[in-house]
């Protein structure tokens, strides 16, 4: 008997009628159909429906969609089988290859958490109190290793084929999961590392941005964080930036104008020149086109300490504010208890979290397109003094609730933080006159962490080897303890 043939009608909204009209576009047999160049949503928003972003094209057949983008590799792929979860949810392909899947994980109590609708699940452990275990499933987990089965049942071109839907045919089979890991691999070269942590902010980007290194290392190597590394802070060259630049283009490819995000790694940022910061994002903006991609409105995320905060001029945020760029500054507080600090070994004081937190408000009312965001700790070891001194400043310091200047929380335990802590979430929530948010991270770049050891003295005896040697042993990061490092990227 005949597979039954796709309803078409019923596959995607953005199918619209005048693309499947056109036969070098459109095609379709009973059995498949190819639609090529769909053009998504061009702003990020945050609906409780799925949309998709960017130009795209979308294979699709009885029992699966797999979408790719503008250099013909899959980005996204869903099963229309009953076996699937739900069918508004989907798996993601980040750049650094690794398969997030999407769920809807009852649309208000996630939205609530994570500022988003879509809960973002991994294949591997991650911090978050949320969600399940999709990938638990054969059905998920299949998909990740079987798409190139489902492309590979397609017939060979067809003699009603048009030439441009077979040249794509031909193009999106020629590309194998080795090509992408490898490309996976050039990304991180580019900078010489594989970035350890995205800021949080970066979830308004859906955290497809370009990552640009613009300094190593961090002020305080402090002895909780496990996503530092032994490099002192040091800048980098503007040679060096021009030449992360160029080479990033060049891996982009056509698919750079479905990007309009820059990442100004990796953990002080703020901290670089004022001039490097500027020069990095005005050649950037100039080099990857930014003011003609197809997404809109173009950001730029970058972390901040306490100290890089305090000692930047105010020259630059005003220079910033004038960049044809939205940024995102995402500072790491932490605590503003002296106790707490001393704990978790963070050489700062409370005074200069104070005073961070104060200019951090000032910044977000001085200049509409900056955002400061900052981060807390939270867990159920830490003094009973921590919350307290947290509230005096997101809830006593600030005169009446504001949109602007989100606080993030990061849970510091790994694998299954208590429900308390939960809980503290949401009463902190209510109380915090700012956005409050559980800090998750996506892997919406790269992927996990590939050094994955129980005891830091084991990392340390394989400092020696690259990331790309050293291979996840699925067990907890020593780098991070799965905090603030989720995404991994
Ligand atoms: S928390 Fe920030 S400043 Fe402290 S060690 Fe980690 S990356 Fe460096």
């Amino acid at each position: 008997m005949p597979a039954p043939a796709v309803h078409f009608k019923q596959i995607r909204p953005d199918c619209r009628p005048e693309n499947m009209t056109d036969p070098d576009i459109f095609y379709h047999t009973d059995h498949f159909s190819i639609l090529l160049n769909i053009k998504g949503n061009r702003e990020y928003t945050k609906v409780s429906y799925p949309v998709k972003y960017g130009m795209f094209s979308r294979l699709e057949t009885r029992d699966h969609i797999l979408e790719f983008n503008l250099n013909h590799e899959i980005t996204h792929a869903r099963s229309k089988t009953r076996d699937w979860l739900h069918p508004s949810e989907w798996l993601k392909r980040t750049r650094g290859n690794d398969w997030i899947y999407y769920s809807s994980g009852g649309y208000a109590g996630v939205f609530e958490a994570i500022g988003e609708y879509y809960l973002p699940n991994f294949m591997y452990p991650t911090n978050s109190l949320l969600g399940g275990k999709p990938f638990e499933f054969p059905v998920i987990s299949d998909l990740c290793s079987s798409w190139q089965d489902i492309l590979a049942d397609i017939p060979d071109p067809l003699p009603d084929m048009p030439d441009p839907i077979a040249d794509w045919l031909e193009k999106v089979r020629s590309i194998q999961a080795t090509d992408l890991q490898k490309k996976a691999g050039r990304l991180f070269a580019i900078s010489g590392a594989r970035a350890t942590v995205l800021p949080p902010d970066a979830r308004h980007s859906d955290y497809n941005l370009i990552p640009l290194t613009i300094a190593d290392g961090c002020l305080y190597k402090c002895r909780f964080c496990k996503v530092k590394n032994k490099k002192p802070f040091t800048p980098r060259s503007r040679t060096d930036i021009q030449r992360q630049i160029q080479e990033l283009k060049l891996l982009y490819g056509p698919d750079l104008i479905n990007e309009n995000a820059l990442f100004l790694g990796e953990h002080d940022a703020l901290n670089a020149p004022q001039d490097l910061i500027l020069f990095a994002a005005k050649e950037s903006h100039a080099a990857f086109g930014f003011a003609r991609t197809y997404m809109k409105h173009p950001r730029i995320y970058l972390f901040g300490s306490v100290d890089s905060l305090l000692n930047a001029d105010m020259t630059l945020f005003d220079a910033l504010n004038r960049l044809p760029f939205e940024t995102h500054i995402n500072i790491g507080l932490e605590s503003h208890d002296p106790a707490t600090l001393e704990q978790i070994g963070k050489p700062i004081t409370a005074g200069k979290v104070s005073r961070a937190f104060d200019r951090m408000g000032e910044i977000n009312q001085a200049f509409p397109k900056i955002e400061m965001t900052g981060n807390f700790i939270m867990d159920d070891h830490l003094p009973p003094t921590h919350i307290p001194a947290m509230l005096a400043l997101v809830r006593d310091r600030i005169p009446r609730p504001a949109a602007k200047g989100s606080i993030y929380l990061s849970p510091l335990q790994f694998g299954k933080p208590s429900r308390e802590v939960l809980y503290d979430f949401y009463r902190l929530k209510t109380a915090c006159r700012l956005p409050m948010f559980l800090l998750y991270h996506p892997a919406a770049l790269a992927g996990r962490h590939t050094i994955y050891f129980n005891e830091e003295e084991q990392y340390e005896q394989n400092r020696h080897l690259s990331e790309n040697e050293i291979r996840c042993h699925g067990r907890i990061c020593c780098r991070c303890h799965g905090f603030r490092c989720s995404l991994g990227i």
